[in-house]
């Protein structure tokens, strides 16, 4: 499943990273540079493995054609595709990610903790594929600080609670704004309610501030966001209704 739109003279492609849910990964094709957004779970998650390669490949776009890759944070859902049998999938790319993540995941964390709402395979999955990629990448990968940009008009903000290192992906570009904001939020329902958290946000005060300083903020401009786990293309504009938000999905014409 793929989505094109522009982001003033960036062609950006949304890619779907699965066949039910949603992984909601971005292409940008800058002029002579092709910049992806996060990379889906890869062959790691065996349930619902990753269809990113396989779905840029049917396009006419070859992994060893992507310049650069910016990881919003190091879940598995979103750096698992990063890595083919232990190398970079993504193999002539500068991947890019906050520095606080990778210290973040250098204590090998546990991010979830036993419960009876998952099984100890998925928890494994959890906590040992993002220090065990992050290593793998080593070679390719820039630990870089908030503001960094990687090309002209794109940036990663600091963005932290959901886990310490997670950024935001600004793209300026022709008077157009686009805010990548991955895991900011992960569940529609949820929405209009700020002070939602989820055993997945790492920090539940941080996460808070955060999402409502973003929302804030994207409800004043009306700036486009994307957000990774919500229904394919993920894209669409937050409302500030006094007590929360309320979500309007961006139609896009017809690719
Ligand atoms: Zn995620």
């Amino acid at each position: 499943m793929l989505a094109r739109f522009r982001i003033g003279d960036l062609n950006c492609t949304a890619v779907s990273d699965v066949e039910q849910g949603a992984r909601n990964v971005l292409l940008i094709e800058a002029p002579g540079r092709r910049i992806l957004i996060d990379t889906g779970a890869g062959s790691a998650h065996p349930g619902t493995p990753g269809l990113l390669v396989e779905r840029l490949k049917a396009a006419g776009i070859e992994p060893w054609s992507i310049d650069s890759v910016i990881l919003s944070h190091a879940d598995f859902d979103h750096i698992g595709g990063a890595i083919e049998a232990g190398r970079p999938t993504f193999a002539r790319a500068e991947h890019f990610i906050l520095r606080a993540e990778v210290e973040f995941w250098r204590e090998r964390p546990e991010r979830l903790r036993p419960s009876p709402n998952y099984d100890e395979a998925f928890r494994n999955l959890v906590n040992s594929l993002p220090p065990t990629a992050i290593d793998a990448l080593s070679d390719v990968l820039q630990a870089v600080e908030p503001g960094t940009e990687v090309a002209p008009g794109i940036a990663l903000i600091a963005a932290p609670g959901h886990t310490p290192g997670n950024a935001v992906v600004r793209i300026v570009a022709g008077g157009d704004e686009l805010l990548v904001a991955a895991d900011l939020l992960y569940d529609p329902a949820n929405i209009k309610d700020p002070d939602w958290v989820a055993i997945y946000d790492h920090d539940a005060v941080q996460v808070v501030k955060t999402r409502r300083a973003i929302l804030r903020q994207a409800s004043a401009n009306q700036t486009l966001l994307m957000l990774y786990h919500l229904p394919f293309p993920g894209l669409g504009r937050v409302a500030d209704d006094g007590a929360g938000w309320s979500w309007t999905p961006e139609a896009l014409p017809p690719a």
